[in-house]
């Protein structure tokens, strides 16, 4: 869903939308680096020197609840947030903290945990850890 979509079908459900809040949606939408909220904050306050922290943590809870981005979190370290609310996996770098898509669905593998356990699977997690190619570089250096 572009944001117009995701702003009318918002709207249909009375949520108030500011050119604030539509600010961070499109921010979302449009980048692939899966920020944080710290991030979003000076992203959007570059154009509207405004806006507050909380705006932005009020706005990702609503976009999250409402299931059109998805929060990344990561135990003690920050989460990120992902325009992509459609379930895929994620490469991260232990050393940089970069955050990657590995867009192949591997799907199939809720039905068969399904059939073999017998456990209603609603949805998964799967990410991979290690150096991205940066970081490999810099080690040989
Ligand atoms: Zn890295
Ligand atoms: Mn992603």
């Amino acid at each position: 869903m572009d944001a117009i979509a995701i702003l009318r079908e918002l709207k249909s459900r009375g949520v108030r939308f500011t050119p604030q809040r539509q600010a961070i949606l499109e921010f979302l939408l449009e980048t692939k680096a899966h920020p944080t909220a710290e991030e979003i904050f000076q992203h959007v306050r570059a154009k509207f020197p405004g806006v507050s922290l909380g705006t932005i943590y009020n706005t990702l809870n609503m976009l999250k609840e409402h299931g059109h981005i998805l929060e990344l979190s990561y135990g003690d370290m920050s989460s990120r947030f992902d325009g992509n609310a459609k379930n895929h996996y994620h490469l991260v770098c232990l050393k940089c903290g970069r955050v990657l898509d590995y867009d192949r669905p591997l799907l199939a593998l809720e039905e068969e945990v399904g059939r073999e356990t017998g456990f209603q699977v609603m949805s998964h997690r799967l990410e991979f850890y290690g150096l991205c190619p940066d970081c490999q570089e810099q080690a040989l250096n």
